[in-house]
């Protein structure tokens, strides 16, 4: 196996693959600046490699760490670079974008059964890995809420509290527009909202850095700058200025990925994902606006908004459906997320937002996310397409090619995350179906259809 990787192997513009979209970024200001590590220079070896340095990559070296293997992990940039050091933080549910009875009918009873169970264990695991390392991640919201945008979505969003019921025989509770006042979730963009009792809300970028800190002190060998650029035998991982032979290679690169790594040809779909911080929220302004609730919100929309209140008074904002990765796209996207703030909060129309970032998050063409063998290679793993919800899967799924590093199961481990995700059909042109689809979806949520 040989391969080099180019520009046109990966689906955006350069500037989704640079510093360009994290120079206004909130989270790098809330952690230390970090600590510099090292490029691979030189040839190396090691038990085992792992391409990516985000939740995934570093869950999986930890666990291959601590069954006595010695680890290397190489990120293109720096840990914490990719989706891992940039999201919004909720911790939930929701990696696969199927409505439950379709994944039913698709994947067999049983093993939907046991995605639900993985699922929950991922965002349980989460909680107990910050409690057990001792990582201060300022964790809040006792599970998140789920708001209609209209009176359409209500229906759909007491059916989702139904469904959590069946899935995990958890009760829900539903506000109306009154009760959310009540609960300081006050906004004139919802009208209703039900409040779902399984996870919450960290500061992803203080996980991860608790994560990496972890790593290096059980002596796994962490490289930046250190791009896997092309692979030879089976397996030597090389870079700009070094290599690394490997008996087992683990690959986590999700939405960075480029399509000529082994296993990834046209398989992962990268879609950005943009965040608006603004400065810390008086009491008065607080007041005022009537939302001091410390939950984390995701909305109806197709194009989901998702929200929440940092421990600081911050709000946090995410929105999706940009297209185009450039400077002046995402400029373009960060007045449509003042557009939507203001909307949401008018009582803040005068609160600065001074931070704004994006980055990719990665699907899958069956829309359900992959941690398996790298197909028709021995000894390699690949995992990824978590549709935005990899805080909790994301780790989870390293452990999981870990533990099929190790020569081992981990369960709950669903039988469909196993096989290798289909190619998108438009190959290296599958981003071109987006703009379509956003628009489409922008439609149906301006109707609350
Ligand atoms: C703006 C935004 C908001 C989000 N909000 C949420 C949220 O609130 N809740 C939630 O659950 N999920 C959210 N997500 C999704 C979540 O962040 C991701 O699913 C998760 O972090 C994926 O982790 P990962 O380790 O698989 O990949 P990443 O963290 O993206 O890491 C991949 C790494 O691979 C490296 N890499 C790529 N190619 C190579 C190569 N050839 N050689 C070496 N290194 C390489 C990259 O440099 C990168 O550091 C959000 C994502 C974004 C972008």
């Amino acid at each position: 196996m040989s391969n080099r990787f180019s520009g046109d192997q990966l689906p955006y513009e350069d500037f989704a693959y640079s510093d360009g979209p994290l120079v206004d970024a909130f989270w790098p200001t809330t952690v230390p600046s970090m600590a510099n590590l090292p490029q691979l220079d030189g040839d190396i070896r090691a038990d085992a490699a792992v391409v990516g340095a985000g939740f995934a990559g570093l869950a999986a070296a930890l666990r291959l760490a601590d069954n006595g293997l010695d680890v290397v992990v190489l990120d293109a940039h720096y840990p914490g670079w990719g989706a891992s050091g940039r999201n919004g933080g909720l911790v939930s549910v929701g990696s696969a974008k199927l409505a439950d009875k379709v994944l039913d009918r698709r994947v067999g009873g049983d093993d939907a059964q046991r995605f639900f169970a993985a699922e929950r264990r991922a965002v349980e695991a989460v909680f107990e890995r910050q409690a057990l390392m001792n990582i201060d991640a300022d964790a809040h919201s006792d599970g998140y809420v789920f708001a209609a945008h209209h009176a359409r979505a209500i229906d759909g969003i007491r059916a989702y509290g139904d469904t959590y019921r069946q899935r995990y025989g958890l009760a829900y509770r539903f506000l109306d527009r009154v009760a959310m006042r009540d609960a300081g979730l006050a906004s004139p963009d919802y009208c209703a909202a039900v409040h779902l009792p399984l996870g919450g809300a960290i500061n992803p970028l203080k996980m991860h850095r608790g994560l990496l800190t972890q790593a290096l002190a059980r002596g796994v060998r962490v490289f930046a700058n250190s791009e896997v650029t092309r692979f030879s035998g089976q397996f030597r991982l090389h870079t700009q200025r070094g290599s690394c032979r490997a008996r087992r290679l683990l690959i986590a690169t999700n939405g960075y990925a480029s399509d000529s790594l082994p296993g990834h040809r046209h398989r992962v779909l990268p879609v950005q994902s943009n965040i608006l911080v603004s400065r810390p929220l008086t009491d008065a302004e607080i007041d005022a606006q009537g939302w001091h609730s410390q939950h984390m919100v995701v909305d109806s929309r197709r194009l989901l908004h998702y929200f929440r209140l940092l421990p600081d008074r911050r709000l946090l904002l995410g929105l999706r459906g940009t297209v185009r990765a450039s400077g002046a796209s995402l400029q373009a996207t960060r007045a449509r997320a003042r557009v939507d703030f203001d909307r949401m909060f008018p009582a803040w129309r005068k609160v600065e937002t001074p931070y704004f970032w994006s980055g990719l998050i990665a699907m899958s063409r069956e829309l359900l996310p992959f941690a398996g063998p790298v197909p028709g290679l021995a000894n390699a793993w690949m995992t990824g397409a978590y549709h935005g919800s990899g805080v909790a899967m994301a780790p989870y799924c390293g452990e999981l090619i870990a533990d099929l590093a190790l020569g081992r199961g981990k369960e709950p481990h669903p039988d469909f995350m196993k096989r290798v995700p289909k190619p998108f059909e438009l190959g290296r042109f599958r981003r071109t179906v987006l703009p379509a689809v956003f628009s489409g979806y922008e439609t149906l949520d301006r109707f609350g259809l």
